[in-house]
């Protein structure tokens, strides 16, 4: 016995290729696989059907728990370029079963609605581009700052409103309220899942703006000092708590959509101090 390899026929690789619109899976290569090569008869492939967990023993994600079926199967299969295929064996830990599976989906989303929509740019890059403007419009104090350190609450207010503008409008505004910017709204999303999460993350934000008002009239925190190096004190601690891991579940979100995207990701700074 030892070491066989429980390879892909060749009806499961065309499954695996076609399903793709013969694309690299990874989100952020998306590389045509093949084309015409110089000899009329032949075709120049660079695709790759990668298995997912190894195909045998020692290899990258091996599992040994999965029967030779399930390894060959067209479940543990995606559709890769040559070298995103080197690359996903190269860190099984940056790029784990599940990742995998994922981009799997989201190829295979992204091919149909290529194949559904008349529109000359791929529905996956106009998506892109937008949670690109959108990852912008998060690239702001009011999504890095512990809440105690905010500066003033009625500007904090302001940040999150501009950004929830942002996200529903494609509009944003700069602080003396002119036009930045303008893309779409979130609505304009086609990634179903990606639509979904952004209304939420629209929704938390309305929350904190709505949490805040009725914070400021229970007179819930108390301000020290004047102009920027004012602070605040949360009688709450709760509260205080609130605020900062909405906003961390709300750049987590974020951060989803962008790996999914092949975007950078941003994270919620960590605390500077505690009291
Ligand atoms: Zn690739």
């Amino acid at each position: 016995m030892g070491n066989t390899r429980d390879d892909f026929n060749s009806a499961t690789k065309e499954l695996l290729a076609n399903r793709v619109g013969r694309r690299c899976s990874n989100p952020a290569c998306r590389k045509l696989t093949c084309g015409a090569n110089s000899n009329p008869e032949k075709v120049t492939n660079i695709g790759v059907a990668a298995h997912i967990c190894a195909a045998a023993q020692g290899g990258p994600r091996y599992d040994a728990s999965m029967t030779p079926e399930e390894r060959k199967s067209f479940e543990n299969g995606i559709w890769l370029c040559q070298s995103c295929s080197k690359l996903i064996d190269t860190d099984i830990t940056r790029y784990p079963k599940e990742l995998l599976q994922s981009w799997k989906q989201l190829a295979e989303q992204t091919a149909i609605l290529e194949v559904e929509t008349t529109s000359a740019t791929p529905a996956f890059e106009k998506d892109k581009e937008l949670v690109q403007f959108y990852l912008e419009c998060f690239d702001r104090p009011a999504f890095q700052d512990d809440i105690y350190q905010e500066g003033r609450m009625e500007d904090f207010d302001k940040a999150i409103e501009d950004t929830l503008i942002a996200l529903n409008t494609g509009v944003l505004r700069t602080r003396d309220g002119s036009i930045l910017k303008q893309a779409d709204g979130k609505s304009s999303i086609q990634n179903s899942l990606w639509r979904e999460k952004l209304y939420t993350i629209a929704d938390m934000l309305t929350a904190i703006r709505r949490r805040l008002k009725i914070a400021k009239k229970e007179k819930a925190y108390s301000t020290y000092g004047t102009g920027e190096d004012v602070a605040y004190c949360f009688y709450d601690r709760e509260l205080a708590e609130w605020f900062n891991s909405t906003r961390e579940e709300i750049l987590k979100i974020l951060s989803s959509i962008c790996k999914e995207a092949g975007l950078r990701e941003l994270h919620f700074r960590k605390r500077r101090y505690r009291w």
